[in-house]
């Protein structure tokens, strides 16, 4: 049987069907260190308010994120929704702001990443931000995510052959979890963890929103200020429609 790392010891968040894994940066470090220490192929989903949404929608989204080894609260709106429940999100955790971590400690146990997702040329971008920050880590597959460098088959197979103890997704929302769900078995990697726009900013393509903003948990009005035309009905109504969820939840539970 594959043992869970993150799942069996964590708190949960329980928020629109989803248990959320409620993990500080450096638990949840801790937890996929633990992964890759086998070849069982983790699956690490981040839920934003969006992806609640996204799930609401899509019943096989919502099975794919609760049963993954990991699903971590990402974004000031999960943690408004929880506190509305009456729980409390400890730590705003995300693939972009992890990565340096993850890196570090990749880094320091001689681990291996492969990169899979975004546009011809941004992952062999972020693939050069690896080893010029963290040269103990072995970059060892990369592939846009619209399979241009190489077809999907040629790249599971390289994937599969590859020696990766973390594998990033960055393929957008739902596209990348269900990318992994479907090939996690024959992936042999450690941990694949579905990543969104990481790649973007690591790449130097989409800049991030300055750290105060951040720290804010504001970081979605920047992103809506780079793309509006994109990101207005994710942010702008996804925002009302995810606390609309929430109170229904709270009204059934009263
Ligand atoms: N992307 C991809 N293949 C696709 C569609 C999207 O690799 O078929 C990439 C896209 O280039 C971007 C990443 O997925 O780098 C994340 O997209 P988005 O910003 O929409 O992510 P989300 O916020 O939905 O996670």
């Amino acid at each position: 049987m594959v043992t869970n790392p993150g799942r069996s010891r964590a708190a949960k968040v329980r928020l629109l069907g989803l248990e959320l894994d409620n993990l500080t940066n450096q638990q949840a470090l801790d937890a996929l260190s633990a992964m890759w220490a086998d070849r069982h192929s983790h699956q690490v989903n981040f839920v934003n308010a969006h992806c609640a949404n996204v799930a609401q929608e899509d019943p096989d989204y919502l099975r794919i994120l609760r049963s993954g080894s990991l699903c971590l609260a990402d974004g000031s709106g999960v943690r408004l929704g929880a506190r509305l429940l009456g729980q409390n999100v400890v730590e705003n955790v995300n693939g972009t702001d992890l990565f340096p971590g993850l890196c570090q400690r990749l880094s320091e146990s001689g681990g291996s990443l492969g990169l899979l997702g975004a546009k011809p040329g941004i992952a062999g971008k972020v693939a050069d931000w690896v080893r010029e920050r963290h040269p103990g880590v072995r970059v060892v597959f990369v592939c846009d995510g619209y399979f241009q460098a190489m077809d999907e088959p040629s790249a599971l197979r390289a994937i599969a052959t590859s020696d990766c103890d973390v594998l990033l997704v960055a393929m957008g929302v739902p596209a990348q979890e269900k990318w992994l769900d479907r090939h996690r078995q024959n992936l042999n990697v450690g941990a694949g963890i579905a990543v969104g726009g990481l790649f973007d900013f690591y790449s130097g393509s989409i800049p991030r929103a300055p750290l105060w903003l951040r720290r804010l948990g504001m970081e979605w009005t920047y992103r809506l200020y780079q793309e509006p035309r994109r990101l207005w009905r994710r942010y702008v109504l996804g925002n009302f429609v995810f606390i609309a969820h929430v109170l229904r939840q709270r009204r059934r539970k009263g």
